[in-house]
């Protein structure tokens, strides 16, 4: 999925996470929006209204949302994060991403929700005593589209905490940095890493540097087309913490908070 393109020269977006839970209840060994290490943190639904009608402004059409964590579902808000998020883009894909560790403890409400706003939910598969088989029958029963995607092998994506990394030709090939564009607090990224590492540095005490060119201020009354084109162009101030060379799939397993998953 093409992450900006124009549609009768008007400018769209391919995709954008929203993380509306910054923790998570299943912490994997080098979660990529380093959950395992972030508090007890939800999306502010104000802002998050604020941000998601911003963002049907800026752009002329996104083809898809995706309402993650963390673990999403831990936000108790989620129906109305849903429900605003169909009512200001009716015609885009919106995605639940969840690990699925939740989806049997649910209200009928919430299915008739995600039925009501055709979302589709994403469930990250791993090596977890989850009844899939049930999920897959409940999501059926209320004829909610659900998608199964096996993670067996966990891609570790490691900081370079000296900050010393040359990224500007590797970018291309960094997926976060082309398929993860991240909205939090009015702060559009070009991938998830940048964001996250706030986490990172909380827990470990390090001092990874975010500026604020690494994002875009959607809120900003001056945004364009032009101005946003530059910034998906371009690798961000933040890439030279990104050790892209050592980026591995490893076994997946839990985390146990160890400096080593991220480095
Ligand atoms: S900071 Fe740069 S290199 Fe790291 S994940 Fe984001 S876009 Fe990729």
């Amino acid at each position: 999925m093409e992450q900006l393109y124009y549609k009768n020269e008007k400018l769209c977006l391919g995709y954008f996470l929203y993380e509306i839970a910054h923790h998570c209840n299943i912490n994997c060994a080098g979660c990529d929006h380093c959950a395992p290490l972030a508090k007890e943190e939800f999306a502010d639904f104000e802002i998050f209204k604020k941000d998601i009608k911003r963002m049907s402004e800026i752009f002329f059409h996104i083809d898809l949302i995706g309402i993650m964590g963390g673990e999403p579902l831990l936000n108790k808000d989620v129906p109305k994060i849903l429900d605003y998020t169909r009512k200001i883009f009716p015609s885009s894909n919106i995605v639940l991403f969840t690990n699925g560790s939740l989806l049997l403890s649910q209200q009928k409400a919430f299915w008739e929700n995600l039925n009501r706003n055709n979302i589709v939910v994403a469930v990250t598969v791993y090596k977890l005593k989850i009844d899939y088989k049930k999920i897959k029958e409940t999501a059926e029963r209320f004829n909610v589209k659900i998608d199964f995607k096996p993670n067996f092998d966990f891609c570790k994506a490691p900081f370079n905490l000296s900050g010393t990394e040359d990224n500007r030709d590797k970018i291309k090939d960094c997926f976060q940095g082309n398929h993860c564009a991240t909205l939090e607090n009015g702060k559009l990224f070009r991938c998830s890493v940048a964001p996250s590492s706030r986490h990172f540095n909380d827990y470990f005490k390090t001092d990874l540097k975010l500026s604020e060119n690494d994002y875009l201020d959607i809120h900003q009354n001056s945004v364009n087309s032009q101005q946003i084109a530059e910034y998906f162009s371009q690798p961000l101030p933040f890439c030279r913490y990104c050790n892209l060379n050592k980026r591995e799939n490893i076994s997946w397993k839990h985390s146990e908070r160890k400096i080593e998953e991220w480095t």
